[in-house]
């Protein structure tokens, strides 16, 4: 068996920046702000310039940020929120752990992101209180809509104009689930910066990763910034000993951001590089499979890059082959939100939402970082092939 290919590599990028990134540590070990220094302050004013916002909040993880825009818009028991069920879990955790109530929305076959005309579909069937016009969650008759978390899967944006369209008409706001598509390109704007609130990750697999958790909220919007903040740090007010809301300790560490700020110069190449790693797969692969698809007017930072099988047991052909050449592949998502034990309190079925549950069966992604190899490329192509083959 062939040496395997790291999926992510994080050891490499180290070792590149390992002189940068331990002087910004040292900086951090000498004056002792481990909680709240200097760096949280740069960190935020260099990414909200970076995406383009007016405000930035840095948080403890992705997950914190998405609660974080939750409680700065007030949800809660009894309110809908409208997003994707093929996410990472933690999309609709948030809505659940504040007692509202996922509506899950069915995705676009080609990109993966929600889909905006069962956007309006749904925000229809919750208005008109039907759910044979959209599949809707078995609590819908208690529920009100109160806000839709859009989601960038794989690094590439969602519709924001056409989402934005279906939003605005039915008065809710889009919160912007960038945990995967930090810097990503849309129609001229940055991703992180596409909804009322953009929340990312900075988990270490992320295409900007810290060494540890870590996570960011943007907004244009002066009031949602001092909400979260004040959510950011237990519902403070005046000071640390007044607290004027529930919040949570939703803190970046000093050392994370440190980590980033070093990484950051190196980012925008980051993206280039693994710009030139995925052209080099579709290059490869394109006669193969279905490869992703970027629309017009968008730029993906490659969280991932997935391809399709026509069915799981062709996937799972695909993937023993890969795995026997060295190369490692990973499956997001292998079930979709609405079919998770964890969300069965919402009484979906299976079949009710057919992309998601399609894709769930057919999709698998590749090694996906800056230094990917075109040998290691060819490899995969080969191994693919052979699989097709039979
Ligand atoms: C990673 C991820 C999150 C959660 O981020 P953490 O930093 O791991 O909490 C949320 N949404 C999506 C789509 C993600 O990929």
């Amino acid at each position: 068996m062939a040496t395997t290919l790291p999926f992510v590599d994080l050891k490499t990028q180290f070792a590149l920046l390992e002189p940068a990134i331990r002087e910004r540590m040292d900086a951090v070990l000498n004056h002792g702000q481990y909680i709240m220094g200097p760096e949280i302050e740069e960190l935020e004013g260099r990414l909200a310039r970076f995406v383009g916002s007016r405000h930035a909040v840095a948080c403890g993880s992705g997950t914190d940020a998405l609660l974080m825009a939750l409680l700065a818009l007030g949800v809660g028991p009894g309110d809908a929120v409208f997003t994707s069920p093929f996410t990472f879990v933690a999309t609709a955790e948030v809505v659940s752990l504040l007692g509202a109530t996922p509506v899950f929305v069915d995705i676009d076959p080609r990109t993966f992101n929600m889909a905006p005309e069962a956007l309006s579909q749904a925000v229809a069937a919750m208005r008109t209180k039907d759910p044979l016009a959209y599949p809707l969650p078995a609590n819908y008759a208690d529920l009100a809509p109160k806000a839709i978390i859009a989601v960038d899967l794989f690094g590439l944006a969602a519709d924001y104009d056409a989402i934005r369209a279906v939003a605005d008409e039915a008065g809710l706001p889009v919160i912007e689930d960038a945990a995967q598509s930090l810097g990503a390109g849309y129609k001229g704007r940055v991703a992180g910066n596409l909804g009322l609130i953009g929340c990312t990750s900075f988990f270490p697999a992320k295409p900007l990763g810290c060494y540890g958790d870590g996570g960011m909220c943007f907004t244009d919007d002066p009031e949602l910034d001092a909400l979260l903040r004040s959510i950011r740090n237990h519902g403070q007010g005046r000071d640390r000993y007044e607290n004027v809301r529930v919040g949570i300790n939703g803190r970046l560490d000093t050392l994370q951001a440190a980590i980033l700020l070093a990484k950051l110069d190196g980012y925008p190449e980051d993206i280039r590089m693994r710009d030139r790693v995925a052209a080099g797969y579709t290059e490869l692969l394109g006669d193969l499979v279905p490869t992703p698809v970027i629309p017009e007017g968008y730029t993906s930072v490659w969280a991932q890059y997935t391809v399709m099988a026509q069915n799981s047991q062709e996937r799972d052909r695909i993937r023993r082959a890969l795995a026997e050449d060295g190369i490692p592949t990973a499956v997001y998502y292998p079930k979709p939100l609405h079919l998770q034990k964890a969300f069965a309190p919402c009484g979906y079925s299976q079949g009710v939402l057919p992309v998601s549950e399609s894709a769930s069966h057919s999709v698998f992604s590749l090694p996906m970082h800056p230094y990917v190899s075109l040998e290691s490329q060819k490899v995969a192509a080969q191994s693919i092939r052979r699989a097709l083959a039979g």
